[in-house]
């Protein structure tokens, strides 16, 4: 793993602010892994805050719920940071909303069955929220034995703070979350990973499990060094337990399920207070804001309705927008892209490295040291420039976690990550 810049400060010290008056919400079908969403309003229908508005279709998909009262203003194609254009929901809210259509009562987790929680969280939407946004009530209803429950916290990528600001501002919160996860997998121990470089976090976490904030007795804190990308589950599990996951392995195969800390914030929501995911902390930072910030967003929020409203403000015209963080984010054009459930902040850079030629591999094996999943990267480049592409296969290019580490090493300036996403394209 790497040691890269964290650019974490100052944003890791700035308390989440809350924006809740967007006047139009674009709402992607596609905010998780799995089959799309399948639509159940219709044009002009005004909708309850919560309302359901597309169903989950299938055993890996996801709900969509409204994150406030409005009216269906269309369904129609529109920008999303990963897929291009895609279908979406776009919502006219009413901006005097302060009316909250949730059920308003906390459900006793100890009378309630497993099945009767497994199906709060799919209703409720809840994905993981980290990144891959894999369907949660799949993952908590594991076909095997759960020995170890990992919660990330490790937040890895440079810049991002989000997780980091839930974890010091709503640690209660995410400690019952861990607790209705547990309730579900029954693990013999948990363990908290947080990497060093938040001690905001760490101190409290240390004061929950100190001062028995928690009844949850198996939580072990682990601090861990600041690496890339550690955060990622293989990575993370191997850190941890030294558990090494190959080929197609799932996590579960080896006893263990990840959980980011953002996903055991809404499993707490859904269980507890029946409220669907409809929102999340995003940061947003990059040397072309006047200030980084993390806001409380309603997920379909677009960036152009931030920077009409002066909520984010630019002191230079970014060059470059990414959605994530800069080692796996998506590069977006156009400022109607929405947030969605898996955006864990927005980047602006003003400042690019200066692009260096791409030369000639001089086959130093440094992107194959560093890969995280011990694969061949440079055989990758080759086979794509030769157009071999059915060879991509045979080296298990579908075991690549697109971390970037590879492109980021390599001396002779190789996007290899680039050559290896369009590998990928060609083998679909
Ligand atoms: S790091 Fe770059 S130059 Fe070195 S082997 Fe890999 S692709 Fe070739
Ligand atoms: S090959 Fe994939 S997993 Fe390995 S370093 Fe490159 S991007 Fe990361």
């Amino acid at each position: 793993m790497l040691k890269i810049a964290e650019h974490k400060d100052p944003q890791h010290s700035f308390k989440a602010e809350k924006f809740l008056s967007a006047e139009k919400l674009y709402l992607p079908l596609s905010q998780h892994t799995g089959k799309p969403s399948k639509i159940c309003v219709e044009k002009k229908q005004t909708v309850r805050k919560n309302q359901l508005i597309a169903k989950s279709d299938g055993f890996i998909s996801a709900s969509l719920h409204a994150p406030v009262k409005g009216e269906i203003l269309e369904i129609k194609k529109h920008f999303h940071p990963k897929f291009g254009k895609i279908k979406s929901i776009i919502l006219k809210t009413e901006l005097d909303n302060n009316q909250d259509n949730s059920l308003n009562h906390s459900f006793d987790l100890e009378k309630t069955a497993k099945e009767d929680i497994l199906t709060a969280i799919a209703e409720a939407g809840v994905v993981g929220m980290g990144g891959a946004g894999f369907p949660a009530q799949v993952k908590l209803n594991p076909p095997k034995k759960i020995d170890t429950l990992i919660i990330n916290g490790c937040e890895c990528e440079p810049y991002l703070a989000s997780d980091h600001r839930l974890m010091v501002e709503n640690l209660e919160e995410i400690f019952k979350g861990i607790g209705v996860i547990s309730k579900l997998v029954r693990p013999k121990e948990i363990i908290f990973a947080v990497e060093e470089n938040k001690e905001e976090a760490i101190k409290k976490i240390n004061y929950f499990i100190n001062t028995k904030k928690t009844n949850l007795p198996k939580v072990k804190l682990k601090i861990l060094k600041s690496r890339y990308p550690q955060g990622g589950e293989k990575q993370l599990i191997y850190s941890l337990t030294k558990r090494k996951i190959s080929g197609k392995m799932l996590p579960l195969d080896l006893g263990c399920i990840v959980d980011n800390v953002a996903t055991c914030f809404a499993i707490y929501e859904a269980a507890y207070l029946r409220q669907p995911l409809t929102r999340r902390i995003v940061t947003f930072c990059g040397d072309a804001l006047v200030k980084p910030k993390n806001i409380w967003l309603n997920i379909g929020t677009t960036l152009g309705e931030l920077i009409d409203k002066k909520i984010i403000e630019f002191k230079e015209k970014p060059k470059k927008i990414i959605f994530g963080g800069p080692m796996t984010g998506d590069t977006v054009v156009n400022l109607s892209t929405p947030i969605l459930k898996t955006t864990s902040g927005v980047l602006f850079l003003e400042k690019l490295p200066k692009e260096e030629e791409e030369s000639a591999c001089i086959r130093c094996g440094r992107c194959i040291n560093y890969c995280p999943m011990d694969l061949m990267p440079l055989e990758y480049v080759k086979m794509v420039k030769n157009k071999k592409y059915k060879n991509l296969e045979n080296y298990q290019i579908k075991d690549c976690i697109e971390c970037g580490c590879c492109s980021y090493i390599c001396p002779a300036q190789i996007p290899v990550l680039d050559y290896i996403k369009l590998g990928k394209e060609k083998i679909k």
